[in-house]
């Protein structure tokens, strides 16, 4: 009788056990991927580019395992994310394919402004520059705001002022040039029919990691978008719109419409809705891509806490990559990817 009620409270211990095991394992899916160090990656996203030649998107897809090979390596030594995503996002700055950096888009006046912001999760330190005209690395520039002023942004000539003062050499406007966003430009204005042969119109990139320490980093670059007014500036230097990193939370990297994101502190939202609504990551960026922002907007990259990645978007295309400690490597472009 002892031994059946023992056997009993054994059975319905290991049943208590296994069901706490279950309720655990489905709330933690979010969050336990054990893996020691994730990164994931965008390079901008869109629907037009359905079209695009198959040659075009092989050439994206390399740009985007070369960015991603690069970010898992320094993950894989030990380098902190902060350093990560500034040198990934650096790398993809000077790949041409991307509008940020070298690539950039041009505006309508056929002139390049640049914007970048990049954010420290372990100490929600953040720095962002917009409108840069002669500045090769902005993402660089925006670091060198948060370390090296008091202050978060820094726009047009004050920021290219700070650059000079670290002894960053301007380059020539012409640098920015490339003939493949010349022809795209030249093609009309945005209510010509778009030209998926040349690529991606928009092609913000951006970079989430986090490093063996457990630190979240954000970073995002781009040329903003293509027939710009002078001056506009989007989502991606305004911290808690285009970007956002906060450790034990969540780190983001935005693109897409820019107004759409700062119209709804995208980045944050996500932030927002997981600390104070608790939220799973992947319930939050859903949430927000979902029914947050209009149709055909734009997408995230978002790595939690314990490096699970969500990358969701709701146009046809975001160009896109996922790697991480346990083996992942992924690099993607149409949604059914
Ligand atoms: N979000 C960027 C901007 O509005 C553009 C993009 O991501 O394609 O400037």
């Amino acid at each position: 009788m002892l031994r059946t009620v023992y056997i009993h409270f054994a059975l319905l211990a290991a049943f208590a056990i296994t069901a706490v095991g279950q309720v655990m394992a489905v709330e933690l899916t979010d969050q336990a991927t054990g893996a020691t160090y994730a990164i994931a990656i965008h390079g901008g996203c869109g629907t037009a580019e359905r079209l695009m030649p198959a040659d075009v998107q092989a050439e994206y897809r390399d740009s985007l395992s070369t960015a991603l090979q690069l970010g898992r390596k320094l993950l894989r030594d030990g380098i902190a994310s902060l350093q990560v995503v500034e040198e990934v996002a650096r790398a993809m700055e000077d790949d041409p394919l991307f509008n940020a950096g070298k690539g950039a888009a041009f505006n309508n006046q056929g002139e390049h402004e640049l914007d970048a912001s990049i954010m420290d999760g372990r100490t929600m330190s953040c720095g962002a520059v917009a409108g840069v005209r002669n500045v090769k690395n902005p993402i660089s520039l925006a670091r060198s705001v948060m370390q090296n002023t008091e202050h978060v942004l820094l726009v047009g000539a004050g920021a290219e002022r700070l650059a000079e003062a670290m002894n960053v050499p301007p380059v020539d406007p012409d640098y920015f040039y490339t003939p493949r966003l010349r022809e795209l430009w030249a093609a009309g204005d945005p209510s010509n029919p778009p030209r998926p042969d040349l690529g991606l119109s928009r092609g913000t990139i951006g970079v989430v990691a986090m490093d063996k320490q457990g630190n979240l980093s954000a970073a995002t670059s781009t040329g903003g978008t293509s027939f710009k007014m002078p001056g506009r500036v989007g989502d991606t230097p305004i911290i808690g719109a285009g970007t956002y990193a906060k450790n034990g939370v969540c780190a983001i990297s935005c693109t897409g419409r820019g107004e759409e994101f700062i119209r709804h502190s995208v980045a944050h939202t996500v932030v927002a809705l997981m600390e104070y609504k608790q939220l799973a990551m992947h319930d939050a960026v859903q949430h927000v891509v979902d029914d947050v922002l209009e149709p055909d907007v734009g997408g995230i990259i978002a790595i939690g806490a314990d490096g699970s990645i969500a990358v969701p978007f709701n146009t046809q295309a975001m160009l896109r990559g996922a790697a991480d400690s346990s083996g992942r490597f992924d690099v993607a472009i149409w949604e059914e990817e």
